[in-house]
């Protein structure tokens, strides 16, 4: 499978890391679209969250999870956190992310 995201994640496609531990990586977007844009990933390729399922609870959980931690340690009060699901939605890179981004005013609902 080729895929940037599995790339990234196992270290053969560089990056910007600012976390990683056995499940989740998350690295800086090469497209920055606000002063603070971290993508959150699985290391498993699930391409989209619609293809998620029950036995991926705890993995989800825990993506939330490390991007409240990244929020405090990035000291970012205010921020948004998106997946794009489909490429309808915006979704370019068939790895399921997060994109936790801050640092500007955002527009609701999203455009
Ligand atoms: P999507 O449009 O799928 O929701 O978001 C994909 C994001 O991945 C985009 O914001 C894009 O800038 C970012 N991206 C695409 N390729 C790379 C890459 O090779 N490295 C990094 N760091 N970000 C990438
Ligand atoms: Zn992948």
């Amino acid at each position: 499978m080729n895929c940037i995201f599995c790339g990234i994640a196992d270290g053969s496609i560089k990056s910007q890391l600012v976390y990683e531990d056995e499940d989740v990586v998350a690295f800086k977007d090469l497209n920055p679209q606000a002063p603070t844009h971290l993508l959150i990933i699985p290391r498993k390729h699930i391409a989209r969250l619609s293809e998620a399922d029950e036995k991926d609870a705890l993995l989800l959980g825990k993506i939330l999870l490390v991007a409240k931690k990244l929020a405090q340690q990035f000291d970012l009060k205010d921020f948004r956190l998106v997946t794009n699901n489909g490429k309808g939605a915006g979704q370019s890179v068939d790895h399921l992310h997060f994109h936790l981004m801050a640092g500007r005013r955002f527009l609701w609902p999203a455009g």
